[in-house]
């Protein structure tokens, strides 16, 4: 059987202001400001929830966790990222790799660098070794080199492991809806 292999890619961008915690990739770094944004403001954990969206074809953050509603005020990102998780394996995929790219200026995200990966795989049931990550600094050009803002970038590559018709025999249709909890 050949190979159904599938990329996404991801980005996001929140400013970062004050009396807000700084949490990338479900982790709270040290920081005197931290992102703003309906939710907790991870722009990684968004980032990777669009890119496995767009992976599959199924759109984007926005579509599923609309900022509108007010059940996600604060959320815990790691619940978009969960839901997608399932909804990736739901459909029939696995995730091969994922690889990240936070630009920040201040501060380090060197010393969070494994807590990070380790916080992205639990969440999304795979390997250490299968998530990169990286932190990039913007050398004091622009939003980001400002200190006003921070940005993610994502891809991803899944697979398709399931067929349609497996599917339809397991969910009684070919295509699985997202579905609340
Ligand atoms: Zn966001």
């Amino acid at each position: 059987m050949s190979l159904d292999l599938r990329v996404g890619i991801g980005y996001d961008s929140h400013r970062l202001v004050d009396g807000r915690r700084l949490i990338l990739g479900g982790v709270e770094i040290p920081f005197e400001k931290g992102l703003s944004g309906h939710s907790d403001g991870d722009i990684l954990f968004h980032a990777l929830t669009d890119a496995l969206l767009g992976a599959m074809g199924l759109g984007d953050i926005g579509q599923y966790f609309p900022p509108s509603d007010p059940q996600w005020k604060d959320a815990d990102s790691a619940i978009f990222l969960a839901r997608t998780r399932r909804l990736l394996e739901d459909n029939g995929y696995r995730i091969v790799n994922v690889d990240t790219v936070i630009g920040l200026e201040r501060p380090k995200i060197g010393p969070y660098y494994n807590v990070i990966r380790k916080r992205i795989a639990d969440v999304l049931g795979i390997e250490m070794g299968r998530v990169g990550l990286k932190g990039k600094t913007a050398e004091g050009l622009g939003p980001v080199g400002e200190g006003l803002s921070a940005e993610a970038h994502v891809v991803a590559l899944v697979e398709r492991i399931e067929e349609q018709a497996i599917l339809r025999e397991k969910h009684g249709r070919s295509h699985v809806q997202y579905r609340r909890v």
